[in-house]
């Protein structure tokens, strides 16, 4: 089995864990540096990014996150983990930073309060089968797509939701919730790649 870190400092990281499991890898939640050495891939979830923000500093593991991502390994961050992987943040808090990677802005808490959070079906290429049902909690979007990255799903509206670069995947919403594990199944296959390379 492969064995997968999910960062466990704040937000769904149990949810994560659970569905890491569930498709029959190893689950490490990450909470300190030496926790992730080993994974071969690693979860970011959805939770409040200005504190997973400031935790990963406080942790001391905010390099080593940075590091990961720049030596390829693979990394899927669901809704705050998005913003967390994003290279710019057009709204965050105060001094709030990410890891970085995604060649991507994104805006937080996009879809204001009457939408605070929704569902809709997505059509997704990448993944066969049916469309995505999709579920946004106070979620991000992508509002700008750089030449590294490209769009895995958008909604109805045209606005980005899912993308891609090499090795990290992000998702404004929360499959770990739908019973849908497809966007996992996906990271998972980049995972097994390198851990096979
Ligand atoms: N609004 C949160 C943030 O800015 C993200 C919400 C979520 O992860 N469900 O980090």
């Amino acid at each position: 089995a492969l064995r997968i870190g999910v960062l466990a400092l704040q937000g769904d990281f149990r949810e994560h864990l659970q569905v890491v499991s569930s498709l029959g890898e190893t689950a490490v939640p990450v909470r300190r540096e030496d926790e992730l050495k080993g994974v071969d891939g690693l979860i970011i979830p959805g939770g409040e990014s200005s504190v997973m923000d400031k935790l990963s500093r406080t942790f001391g593991l905010a390099e080593p996150l940075k590091e990961a991502v720049a030596s390829g390994l693979p990394v899927y961050g669901t809704c705050a983990g998005l913003i967390m992987l994003a290279d710019s943040i057009l709204d965050g808090m105060a001094g709030q930073q990410t890891i970085g990677g995604l060649d991507v802005a994104v805006r937080r808490n996009a879809f204001g309060t009457q939408r605070d959070s929704f569902e809709e079906d997505l059509e997704v290429p990448a993944l066969e089968g049916e469309p995505v049902h999709a579920v946004f909690i106070r979620a991000p979007v992508v509002e700008t797509v750089g030449a590294d990255a490209k769009p895995l799903g958008t909604l109805a509206d045209g606005r980005v939701v899912a993308v891609e670069q090499g090795n990290l995947l992000g998702t404004s919403f929360h499959p770990e919730i739908t019973g849908d594990f497809r966007f996992h199944e996906y990271f998972l296959a980049k995972a097994r790649a390198r851990a096979s390379s």
